[in-house]
């Protein structure tokens, strides 16, 4: 069997492994031990599965195969931020954010390459939607950060995952669950459900599915709080708006305790940052069980928004922060790779938007990763 024709095991969660092995005669237990190679050591070469007979391995080997995605380069900024640059094939690439804060460092994951549904103040929106990406492929990032960040059991860098890459996780459903899966199994990366935080443009159906699948963090992208404006930044708002939405977010907290929604709002300059907007948006949400980043909207090639003033920045915030809501601004960090960004776009055909597109994400990205801290001082200084 030629290795293209081998099966990848590489980003099966338990319960696929263990159904694949029994039906390749092999017992149960061992889709544990297999996992802890690969997730726990790193190891993708069957023939260092020491707990394995030698016959084993040489079994295994011919039908299986481990194969994560590949780097191609990696840059770190002087506050510790890391970007690699992924190689998916047919020339496509993504970047997967390291934001180190402290003892906490969040991991930003992409889940697809392009996005169809075209938030008109989003680049990956701009670019359309290109594919999904493997569970394989998205696990795979987690996996090479983790490598490569020397993680091991006692040694947790990468505490957290935000699904706030390129693509709308929820779209690509069947090949995000079994790398949300991954992410906070045993034998997998470990991580505590409420650590790995789904980003959502609000595909209510879907919302309630991983309700009922797995009990990780939700973010949900409002930017709006009304319809009519919702509707222009938003399109998907047209199928699902806010009021059934919220409902949904409702009853993804429900009977979770401590559980809360964050929502994301980007602040565009005359757009959607105004006073009325901000009293708006903390009446909207009195009932539901959440918190608010704001994030000052990163401007890119082609698009007419700009970024909020940061007076209008600051305003917002105050009205957030004074209604029982806590509400927090992203700092941007990583500036000095962000600006080296386009100068790894020139190794593939149309990376520039790509770079800026993960460059606000990981931005958005920090948001998420600091609102825990900045909740008992939700006044904190705004750097725009
Ligand atoms: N598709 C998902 C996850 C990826 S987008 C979603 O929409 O939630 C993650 C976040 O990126 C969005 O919430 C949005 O706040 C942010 N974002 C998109 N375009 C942006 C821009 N130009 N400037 C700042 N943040 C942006
Ligand atoms: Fe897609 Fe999210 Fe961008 Fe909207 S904001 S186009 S859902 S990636």
């Amino acid at each position: 069997m030629s290795s293209s024709e081998k099966i990848n095991l590489f980003g099966l969660d338990k319960a696929a492994l263990e159904k694949l092995f029994v039906e390749n005669g092999e017992q149960k237990f061992r889709a544990a031990q297999l996992m802890k190679w690969i997730y726990h050591q790193f190891e993708t070469d069957f023939a260092n599965f020491t707990n394995f007979s030698k016959e084993h391995r040489a079994r295994l080997a011919e039908k299986f195969v481990i194969q994560p995605p590949e780097i191609v380069a990696q840059q770190e900024s002087s506050d510790g931020t890391i970007k690699w640059l992924l190689r998916m094939g047919e020339g496509n690439a993504i970047e997967t954010v390291f934001i180190p804060e402290g003892k906490r460092g969040t991991l930003c994951v992409s889940s697809q390459v392009g996005c169809s549904l075209n938030c008109t103040f989003c680049a990956t929106g701009a670019q359309g939607f290109n594919r999904h990406l493997t569970t394989a492929e998205i696990i795979g990032q987690v996996w090479l950060a983790a490598r490569e960040l020397g993680q091991s059991t006692t040694n947790r860098r990468l505490t957290n995952i935000v699904m706030m890459g390129m693509g709308e996780p929820l779209a690509n459903y069947d090949n995000v669950l079994p790398a949300l899966n991954i992410m906070r199994d045993d034998f997998g990366f470990g991580l505590a459900n409420k650590r790995v935080t789904v980003s959502t443009s609000g595909l209510i159906p879907q919302i309630d599915q991983l309700n009922k699948d797995a009990d990780v963090s939700l973010a949900v992208s409002l930017h709006a709080p009304t319809d009519e404006l919702r509707n222009t930044l938003v399109p998907l708002n047209k199928k699902y708006p806010i009021k059934p939405l919220l409902e949904a977010c409702k009853r993804f907290v429900a009977g979770k305790r401590k559980a809360r929604i964050t929502f994301e709002y980007t602040l565009i300059d005359g757009v959607n940052d105004q006073p009325e907007h901000a009293r708006a948006l903390v009446k909207l949400l009195a009932n539901v069980p959440c918190k608010i980043n704001l994030i000052p909207f990163n401007p890119f090639p082609g698009n007419p928004f700009r970024r909020s003033r940061p007076e209008a920045i600051e305003r917002f915030h105050r009205i957030c922060a004074a209604s029982p809501i806590v509400a927090t601004v992203r700092k941007t960090r990583g500036d000095d790779i962000d600006a080296a960004c386009g100068q790894l776009a020139g190794q593939f055909a149309d990376r520039t938007r790509r770079s800026l597109t993960i460059r606000r994400r990981h931005e958005a990205n920090e948001a998420i990763a600091k609102s825990d801290q900045e909740e008992a001082s939700p006044l904190k200084e705004i750097s725009a």
